[in-house]
């Protein structure tokens, strides 16, 4: 691994470490509040000011086909690791770090992370969407879907 690439993986991962403290030092893989997809996308969302040129556009390379291909997942399959595919568990990577961006730069940073606290707190994601942000998961499911195709 190269070392720029590695300053990218520790990023990730230390992230990871401030994120099951939030969720009563458990991961999605052990109980924690935090869906599979919503781990793995804020990790890669916040250390990707320290990825590579080439591991942006590998991102945005991947979305791009995942749109082509309309292979996009539902969330409650990247929710739980132990159900995720091998297949699904890459795709888990990029279509949670594009939603946890759409999220960020739309409300900020200050409003996600309120989303986060409340979901750390016990509130499922749905219920946390709707009171932080004033509308259902289910529709920003279809407008980030809708602005993907664009
Ligand atoms: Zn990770």
């Amino acid at each position: 691994m190269k070392e720029e690439d590695l300053i990218a993986e520790i990023s990730h991962e230390f992230f990871h470490h401030i994120q099951y403290e939030m969720a009563g030092n458990k991961s999605a893989l052990h109980g924690g509040v935090f869906p599979w997809w919503l781990e793995e996308g804020l990790a890669e969302s916040v250390s990707a000011p320290f990825k590579t040129e080439g591991r942006i556009k590998l991102h945005e390379a991947n979305l791009l086909r995942l749109i082509r291909e309309n292979s996009l997942l539902d969330w409650k399959d990247i929710s739980n690791p132990e159900q995720v595919t091998p297949r699904d568990f890459l795709i888990g990577y990029d279509q949670g770090w594009s939603m946890v961006d759409y999220i960020t730069n739309l409300f900020g940073k200050e409003k996600r992370n309120q989303w986060l606290e409340l979901i750390a707190s016990g509130e499922s994601i749905n219920s946390a969407y709707e009171q932080i942000f004033g509308v259902s998961f289910k529709q920003l499911d279809k407008e980030w879907r809708n602005y993907l195709k664009e």
